[in-house]
């Protein structure tokens, strides 16, 4: 697929970091699977990476709200 932010990128299947603030933590999910435009950078998320995303932040927030990164 074409990339929608720079319109010229391709984007293939690679490995990422999500990161996201939540409240008082900054949690960052490790090794994501995700479509990583080649030009720009700009990582895409399926509807079952972004459940799996959303339960990780979720795990990682509950558990300790010190914690920043977390591997999957
Ligand atoms: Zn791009």
């Amino acid at each position: 697929m074409t990339c929608v932010i720079c319109k010229t990128g391709i984007c293939k299947p690679g490995k990422t970091h999500f990161s996201v603030f939540v409240k008082d933590a900054f949690v960052v999910i490790k090794n994501v699977d995700a479509l990583i435009c080649e030009n720009c950078g700009e990582a895409y998320y399926d509807s079952e990476t972004t459940k799996h995303i959303q339960k990780q932040v979720e795990v990682a927030y509950n558990n300790n709200a010190d914690v920043d990164v977390v591997k999957v």
